[in-house]
């Protein structure tokens, strides 16, 4: 079995790479710095610690096939995998020498990576099934013959010596009498002592211990004379290989030593030794080992090109903004198509290159994979909420203080505001707190009965509070905050009419509400299927508060709820603009119409998503 496989290209960028067992250390990276660059490419094998690492190149495309296995598992496939790649690559996946893009994605080569594999593993069992058939052919003679001679003496190889060998064997057998098979078996014997049929002298000392057992052992020299028949034109050292009869190795031993010796040949032992060095090897080291490498002729006759070709993959090379910038195009175009705000997805690619470019290049990773990477952690860092969203902490801490925790919700008509209230009615009552809703939407006709209806499904805990229409919300508010306080409820959520980010006097009737009223927390509710309207409309809800609170410090959107997220697919944008742009954390996401659809962002799977 083999534990990895991988790809590399000139530039130093891993083309393809499938992992199927997890490898210890960084054996590429020795490869790379003990034997590609010190420009030991003939060497088509190497052992490190317990991995040998098997390879071919193409050198026309510039690329190394690399397969990492046990090393006391040499998997019989190897090399034929490594062909069966290389040939792919060149006639299917680069056919064009000169047109190999380094950004280019060879994801979809697994599938026919898994094919190639199951045809070298069939081929592999193949051959070491017909391998077996020919040796067990050619065994199966002198295994039935052994029984045979013990019951009938007289052997082929005694009868070829007389010359008698084609024909007549069982008739020649049957004519003579049991004197005569005895006197022919023992003039053969003498006559094979005589003529010192094999030097040696365990073979000498055997043959005269068993002389008294002549009737058996001719019998059993008799397959091994066969093959010295004029015919077979044998020479001493091969008669020599398969003669067995002096206890010599089987072929199996005599397979796996020499397999032992290749090994020796192709450690780099200097290496070895060294492997957790050389992984931390400093720039200095390698500098040094270049120096001692001057005297080499031999080395600068070899510089095939290739050694700048692996400094790239040794973790020596530098990003640059040119090899970024064809895959980080790529992220751009499809950050957008998940809804990202262009500018937001270009500032983000932006900054996801200033901080690659100039990095080294890790060894065994894409250019792909490395982009891909950053931009997860800089996604991540952007939507993790640099202040706590935990409200239910933050309820329990107020009702100590004996005064109501106040939430107040805004935005444009339409999006979900007063569900998201009762949504988020219903998480608190589940979790035992006592809620009383403030209609504070005067302007709009319906909006207390909407509310009312809401607070009659929700059932016990919960009590609507209202003055009906056309009164200052701001005062509703207040009187809705103090009530609540008289009663002990212990969280307030403040429903407010819906309203254009460009409507001056209801921005200014809102200001004035989270003025006077100083909510614990002000959401903005936006849908996720808007996307970039939602952070127009947040920027100029701030710049609205910001503009009509007096106060020199003003109370601004705090917390953002982004409602029908069961709507958008995997175009989940949005919630990255609207964070980028304010640096509000998404408290709560909508995720459908009943009380149950609310939920905490999951920053992970929102990264997962945009980055898929
Ligand atoms: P408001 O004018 O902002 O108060 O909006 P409403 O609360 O009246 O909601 C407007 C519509 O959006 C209603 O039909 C809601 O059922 C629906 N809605 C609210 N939140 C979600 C959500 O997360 N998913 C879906 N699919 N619909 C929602």
């Amino acid at each position: 079995m083999i534990d990895q496989f991988c790809i590399f290209e000139l530039g130093g960028t891993v083309l393809w790479s499938r992992n199927f067992v997890e490898v210890k250390g960084d054996p590429i990276s020795v490869l790379i710095r003990s034997v590609l660059l010190e420009d030991r490419l003939s060497v088509p094998e190497l052992t490190i610690q317990n991995y040998t690492l098997r390879w071919t190149l193409d050198n026309q495309r510039g690329l190394i096939f690399v397969v990492i296995f046990q090393r006391q598992l040499p998997p019989p496939y190897a090399t034929d995998l490594l062909q069966l790649v290389r040939d792919h690559f060149s006639r299917v996946e680069i056919p064009d020498a000169n047109a190999l893009d380094p950004s280019a994605d060879f994801d979809h080569f697994s599938p026919t990576f898994d094919h190639l594999l199951d045809k070298a593993e069939r081929r592999a069992s193949n051959s070491a099934n017909s391998a077996l058939k020919s040796t067990t052919n050619r065994s199966a003679p002198t295994r039935k013959q052994k029984p045979k001679a013990e019951k009938q003496p007289v052997s082929n190889d005694a009868k070829t010596q007389n010359g008698t060998l084609e024909g007549g064997h069982d008739s020649d057998e049957t004519t003579l009498s049991p004197e005569e098979v005895i006197k022919r078996n023992r003039e053969a014997f003498l006559s094979r002592s005589r003529g010192g049929r094999r030097s040696g002298a365990g073979g000498a000392s055997r043959g005269k211990a068993k002389s008294n057992a002549m009737d058996v052992k001719p019998t059993e020299s008799a397959p091994r004379k066969k093959t010295m028949r004029p015919g077979n034109k044998k020479s001493e050292a091969d008669v020599a290989v398969l003669d067995f009869s002096e206890g010599k190795p089987t072929d199996d031993v005599v397979d796996e030593e020499e397999m032992e010796k290749m090994r020796q040949q192709y450690i780099v032992s200097d290496r070895n030794t060294a492997y957790d060095d050389i992984l931390n090897s400093d720039d200095e080291d390698e500098e040094s080992d270049d120096d001692d490498s001057d005297d080499a002729a031999a080395d600068s006759q070899a510089a095939s090109g290739l050694v700048h070709f692996f400094k790239g993959l040794a973790g020596l090379r530098s990003l640059t903004r040119a090899d970024l910038k064809p895959v980080m195009d790529q992220f751009r175009d499809d950050l957008i198509g998940k809804n990202v705000a262009q500018d937001i997805a270009d500032k983000l690619i932006e900054s996801v290159i200033t901080s690659l470019e100039g990095k080294t290049m890790e060894s065994m990773t894409s250019i792909k994979t490395m982009v891909r990477k950053a931009l997860d952690e800089a996604l991540t860092r952007i939507l993790t909420p640099r202040q706590s969203t935990d409200i239910l902490a933050e309820i329990n801490a107020r009702k100590r203080k004996g005064r109501p925790y106040v939430i107040a919700y805004c935005g444009v008509n339409g999006v979900g505001k007063s569900t998201s209230l009762a949504k988020t009615c219903f998480y608190l009552l589940n979790h035992g707190h006592k809620v009383m809703i403030a209609a504070c939407d005067t302007f709009r006709a319906g909006a207390v009965e909407q509310l009312r209806t809401h607070v009659k499904c929700l059932g016990r805990g919960v009590e609507l509070f209202d003055r009906g229409y056309g009164k200052d919300a701001a005062a509703v508010a207040a009187d809705a905050i103090r009530r609540a306080k008289e009663l002990n409820y212990d969280v307030v959520l403040v429903d407010t009419a819906g309203r254009m980010q460009d409507n001056k006097p209801l921005m200014r009737a809102l200001s004035k509400l989270v003025e006077v009223n100083r909510p614990d927390r002000l959401f903005f509710v936006g849908e996720a299927l808007v996307g970039n309207d939602a952070v127009d409309q947040l920027t100029k809800f701030n710049a609205a508060l910001t503009d009509h609170q007096i106060s020199g410090s003003p109370r601004l959107i705090d917390g953002i709820v982004l409602t029908k997220f069961d709507t958008i697919d995997d175009k989940v944008g949005a919630a990255v603009s609207m964070v980028y742009t304010t640096g509000q954390p998404i408290v709560f996401i909508g995720i459908g119409q009943t009380y149950m659809d609310l939920r905490k962002l999951n920053t992970r799977s929102l990264v997962k998503a945009l980055l898929k």
